[in-house]
């Protein structure tokens, strides 16, 4: 095929559509893949920009609730020692008991709530009997190991009217006893100490000394509910601040009370909140001796990581006083974080606090997200390294997701939308370009069937018209030549107009009952007459007592001629052609066979279509308009019935009409 030709093929049509779709889908999934991107990048960038705002806006929330607090606390150190004490204590009330508030002076320390400290970092030292006064008995005791003597001092002694020589003969009296092997007698003694409450004795309360005292006689005796009634009791007074204790006494005791109590772990867990506070308070009361050494900030804030537990410090100092709050991370939670609580919703991020060795102030989260607005405590002078992640980072994700699979999805409509449309305007070009090339065969078809007979036509009139023929019977022969031409041309004419008519439905069929065996006959035997001339036979077969038909008679003749005409046409080698007339299941059928060029089978069925050809015909050089099927087949179908060929390509063909019979 020549380039020119290519380019008009219809090939050529549907390869340009579809490089044409190519370029349009590959252009489209381009320019997703880039919004996606881009929607990618700046979502990002948004939510980097959320999560930015909100740590600023988180900071600025702390650092207010920082100046608050110091304002406060700023506030007590104005206030007289009477009026501090109640203050303290309304502020600590404020925390719902989550916090502390420590009062330091050159001699004392105070906590508000009294229950909250365990243990104090200094206490001052507190008026008791001088050691002189149990000499004589200690002398008994230890010296002359004369218990009985050591007894009698010191039960004298505990007549004293000073509580102070009181308490420490009561202690003395209830060891001696003890050693004595009297527990009964020192039991009693030691309820009387008991009553002697925060009477000092080396250091300690009475009571405290009188309470532990009775248990470890008490299980020494073997009463062991007793032993853990009384170690409960005890347990609780040492944890609710009863007693101001050092570190020391502390440890020493809740030791001993652990040996007879195991409290709920929920107390348990209580205390170790304690324990780290108190060891705050410590750390706090060593940076006060720094601070009046001028060594350490006035005022300031430390988060401190203490036996697993986060601790805040906040403090305030003046020149003989240091208050300070000391909290744990449920005031970091319930006061503090619940006020940011709004914003975080709001803004849809979870924050975590790191101290400034890295320990996870407030619970950390897993990583679900590498997006992050991190913010040193160097920046926001807070105690801590804020981090802020967005709390839904799989909603995020489900969104852009969706999102792809949105644009995906238009992606696929279009391109299936492309297709489809590229496809049908592919399909209608092709027809429209076959119709042309058939039209145009049609053309030359018909042209050259004209010329033929015109040409004889035109030969012989000047052959007659010049008087060049030698004799009468030339000229009768000439005579029959043009009227033979003439038939042609009007056979011709005859056919074109009516398909024109037949296209145009303006065909009106006369049905009538028709004896289809005389009918046949008639047909068959005209144009086996006019076949004969041409030099063919036509055989004629026909099965008797054939059933009528309803049908118009010109038009059926036509068809059946029309076959005939083929067959003889179609038929150059073998000159025989056969028509037979028999029933099928009570329908008429008529066949025309020969034994011709046959038709392929692919265009056994095209060959009805107008103007269609089949190779064979063409390859033959047999002369045609392609019409003539078309004309066959439609008037076969107005008459109820249809029409079929059987043929292979070399060896024949065999066109069969049914028809209905008519009903009578
Ligand atoms: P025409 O004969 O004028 O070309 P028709 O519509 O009658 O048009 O036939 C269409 C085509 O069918 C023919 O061109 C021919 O190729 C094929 N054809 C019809 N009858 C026969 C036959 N008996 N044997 C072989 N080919 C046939």
């Amino acid at each position: 095929m020549s380039l020119r030709l290519w380019f008009r093929s219809p090939r050529y049509l549907l390869t340009l559509f579809l490089s044409i779709m190519l370029v349009l889908a590959a252009s489209f999934g381009w320019l997703s893949w880039r919004l996606l991107r881009q929607d990618r990048a700046l979502e990002s960038q948004r939510s980097q920009e959320r999560l930015d705002n909100a740590a600023d806006l988180i900071a600025a929330s702390l650092l207010h609730k920082f100046s608050e607090s110091r304002d406060q606390l700023t506030s007590l150190l104005a206030l007289s020692d009477s009026d501090l004490d109640a203050r303290a204590v309304e502020l600590a009330g404020q925390s719902g008991g989550t916090a502390l508030i420590v009062v330091f002076r050159p001699q004392a320390v105070d906590a508000y709530p009294r229950a909250g400290l365990l243990y104090y970092p200094f206490l001052a030292t507190t008026q008791e009997a001088p050691a002189i006064m149990f000499e004589a008995g200690e002398v008994a005791e230890f010296q002359q190991k004369d218990l009985a003597k050591a007894v009698a001092v010191f039960r004298e002694l505990s007549h004293s009217s000073d509580p102070a020589i009181r308490a420490g003969a009561l202690v003395r009296l209830g060891r001696n006893l003890r050693k004595a092997q009297q527990p009964r007698a020192a039991l009693d003694i030691y309820d009387q100490l008991d009553h002697l409450a925060a009477t000092s004795v080396g250091g300690l309360p009475a009571e405290l000394l009188a309470r532990h005292a009775r248990c470890t006689l008490l299980e020494e005796l073997k009463r062991t509910k007793e032993v853990k009634r009384e170690a409960g009791l005890l347990y609780s007074d040492l944890h609710n601040g009863r007693w101001k204790l050092a570190r020391g006494a502390y440890r020493f005791y809740a030791q001993e009370t652990n040996r007879w109590y195991t409290p709920a772990p929920e107390l348990q867990a209580h205390q170790q909140d304690a324990v780290s506070t108190a060891t705050a308070v410590e750390l706090l009361w060593e940076a006060w001796q720094r601070i009046r050494r001028g060594e350490d900030t006035a005022a300031g804030h430390r988060s401190v990581w203490i036996l697993g537990r986060p601790v805040l410090l906040v403090w305030q100092t003046s020149s003989d006083r240091l208050v300070a709050l000391v909290a744990g991370e449920p005031y970091l939670q319930q006061q503090w974080l619940s006020v940011l609580r709004p914003l975080m919703d709001r803004q849809s991020v979870r924050l975590a606090l790191t101290d400034a060795e890295g320990h996870p102030v407030l619970p950390q989260f897993s990583a679900t997200s590498a997006q992050q607005a991190t913010r040193s405590s160097a920046e926001t002078q807070l105690p801590w390294t804020m981090r802020v992640v967005s709390r839904d980072p799989l909603v995020e994700l489900t969104q852009e997701r969706n999102r792809r699979h949105l644009l995906l999805l238009a992606f696929i409509s279009l391109f299936a939308f492309v297709s489809v449309g590229s496809y049908f305007i592919a399909r209608a070009v092709t027809r429209e370009l076959e119709v042309a090339r058939l039209q145009s065969d049609f053309v030359s078809a018909v042209s050259h069937e004209f010329r033929t007979p015109l040409a004889s036509l035109c030969q012989l009139s000047e052959m007659l018209t010049d008087g060049r023929v030698p004799n009468e019977m030339r000229r009768q022969e000439y005579y029959e030549g043009l009227h033979r031409a003439s038939e042609r041309l009007n056979r011709l004419v005859g056919s074109l107009l009516d398909f024109g008519r037949m296209q145009a439905g303006a065909q009106p069929y006369r049905f009538e009952l028709l004896e289809t065996e005389s009918f046949f006959k008639g047909v068959v035997e005209d144009f086996a007459q006019e076949a004969l001339e041409r030099g063919y036979q036509v055989v004629i077969a026909q099965q008797p007592h054939l059933p009528p038909v309803h049908a118009d008679r010109e038009a059926l003749a036509r068809a059946l001629r029309n076959l005939l005409d083929n067959a003889v046409k179609y038929s150059p080698q073998n000159k025989t052609v056969w028509a037979k007339a028999t029933t099928e299941n009570g329908r008429v059928a008529i066949s025309v066979s020969d034994k011709g060029l046959g038709i392929a089978p692919d265009e056994q069925r095209r060959i009805f279509k107008k103007f269609v050809r089949a190779a064979s015909a063409d390859a033959a050089g047999a002369r045609g308009t392609g019409l003539g099927l078309t004309m066959v087949e439609h008037i076969v179908a107005a008459h109820g019935g249809q029409v079929w060929v059987d043929s292979e390509l070399g060896i024949g063909s065999t066109f069969t009409i049914l028809l209905p019979r008519a009903k009578e």
